[in-house]
């Protein structure tokens, strides 16, 4: 009876759906599935309405660095690895002010890039790709970033993840960068089963359906940042708990 009532109130609101941001109107009915704790693998209609939703709490997801270009965005995320977002912003906002392309960057020389984001753990080391790679893109890319994934990579101080987020924001990519919330997150879904961040970025490349792909790395980045916690997710308030596959949801406080 229950089901039945949802169903025919879904019916009603056939014509709501995302049409912005992500594309085509989502048919109504999809947002009946997840009623009630689910098991096994998450069918394509779930996955659907649990990026639905997602879209649905944040219809334009953005990352949260500051840049002023896909250079100052490079920069940004090889600054941001193993520190926080706010932290990279703080050192960074002065420093793109003035610093914002690959020549003004070897301009200011490694030393005083050093100074100027010593704040941010593994600074040496990351000013010292940060000029490498800023000769590199001088030297290679005509002082461009070069929209492609395995150019990226080659890049010092430029892993998988990073060129994806690139890729992404900079060039309007469908790419899934995992980082330590995303691999989370799909895991306690039921998105991926994957133990490693290129299985988890490769099932999720295979099962977020494609009017979602272009936000979906950053709905999933920051449901984990703000909800769906490291050591106490938020279930109880989780817009997705009756379709997430994570066994052990936290009870409301
Ligand atoms: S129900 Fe809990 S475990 Fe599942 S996505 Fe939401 S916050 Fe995470």
């Amino acid at each position: 009876m229950i089901v039945a009532l949802r169903v025919q109130k879904s019916s009603k609101r056939k014509n709501f759906g995302p049409v912005t941001a992500v594309g085509k109107t989502t048919p109504a009915t999809r947002r009946t599935a997840g009623q009630g704790p689910k098991s096994g693998p998450l069918t394509k209609t779930e996955i659907d309405e649990i990026f639905y939703r997602l879209w649905k709490e944040n219809p334009e997801p953005k990352g949260e660095l500051d840049y002023v270009n896909p250079y100052t965005l490079l920069v940004a995320v090889v600054l941001s690895a193993q520190a926080t977002d706010a932290g990279v912003n703080k050192a960074t906002r002065p420093l793109f002010a003035h610093v914002d392309t690959p020549t003004k960057m070897l301009a200011l020389g490694e030393d005083r890039l050093r100074e100027a984001i010593k704040t941010i753990g593994l600074y040496r080391n990351k000013a010292k790709n940060v000029i490498a790679l800023s000769r590199r893109l001088i030297d290679e890319y005509g002082g461009e970033v070069p929209p492609d994934r395995d150019a990226l990579e080659s890049l010092p101080g430029v892993g998988r993840k990073t060129a994806n987020v690139v890729m992404n924001i900079a060039f309007g990519e469908p790419t899934m960068a995992v980082d330590t919330h995303v691999f989370r997150v799909a895991n306690r879904i039921g998105l991926s089963r994957g133990n490693t961040p290129i299985s988890v970025e490769e099932d999720l490349m295979r099962v977020v359906p494609p009017r979602y792909a272009l936000h979906a790395h950053h709905w999933l980045i920051l449901h984990g940042r703000y909800l769906c916690k490291a050591r106490k997710p938020e279930c109880w308030r989780c817009p997705i708990a009756a379709l997430c596959r994570y066994p052990d949801k936290s009870p409301a406080p």
